[in-house]
């Protein structure tokens, strides 16, 4: 079976990495429509929760990857647009609920190591017409690539 995973950001390469782990005879192949995984400002870090993300990489084995860099968050805090505060929530005790702080190219980093040989193909659009994949390709000149989808 041969997949191809379009976006290569948290989700696409978390998809990936599953793949890799759970089916490497799965044939993937990653397209990204940016020349670069951090060309994309989307913020510095992500939170990640006990029941989700978290639950995910540690599935995958990554967390140990990423734990060096956590900030566990133990309180939310509200401010208005000159800095002053508006409202304190503090964290609650509930592990499931625990947010976790890492910055975002460390994790994508983790990700693209447990991706393996997948190819990550950058700057290439992918349109899906019917059951036809089409990437459009900046630098090909013969064309745009075409691939049915099974
Ligand atoms: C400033 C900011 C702060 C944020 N902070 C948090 C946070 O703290 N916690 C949190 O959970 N979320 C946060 N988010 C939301 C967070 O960015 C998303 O949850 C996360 O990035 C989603 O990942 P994704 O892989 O699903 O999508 P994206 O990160 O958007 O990745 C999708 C990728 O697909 C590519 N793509 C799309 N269409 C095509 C196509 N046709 N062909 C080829 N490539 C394509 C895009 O270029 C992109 O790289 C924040 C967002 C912003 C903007």
């Amino acid at each position: 079976m041969w997949v191809a995973v379009i976006g290569a950001g948290i989700s696409g390469l978390t998809c990936a990495a599953a793949m890799q782990r759970f089916s490497p005879q799965t044939e993937v192949e990653i397209y990204e429509r940016d020349q670069g995984l951090a060309s994309r400002p989307q913020g510095y870090s992500l939170g990640l929760k006990g029941d989700t993300g978290l639950a995910v990489l540690k599935t995958l084995g990554l967390y140990e990857q990423i734990a060096a860099e956590v900030v566990t968050i133990t309180n939310f805090v509200f401010c208005n647009q000159r800095g002053q505060r508006l409202l304190e929530l503090p964290a609650t005790g509930n592990e499931k609920r625990l947010t976790q702080r890492v910055r975002r190219q460390t994790l994508k980093e983790a990700l693209l190591q447990a991706v393996g040989p997948t190819p990550v193909h950058l700057a290439g659009i992918v349109q899906a017409t019917g059951k036809v994949l089409r990437v459009l390709m900046p630098s090909s000149r013969m064309g745009p690539a075409r691939r049915r989808i099974t």
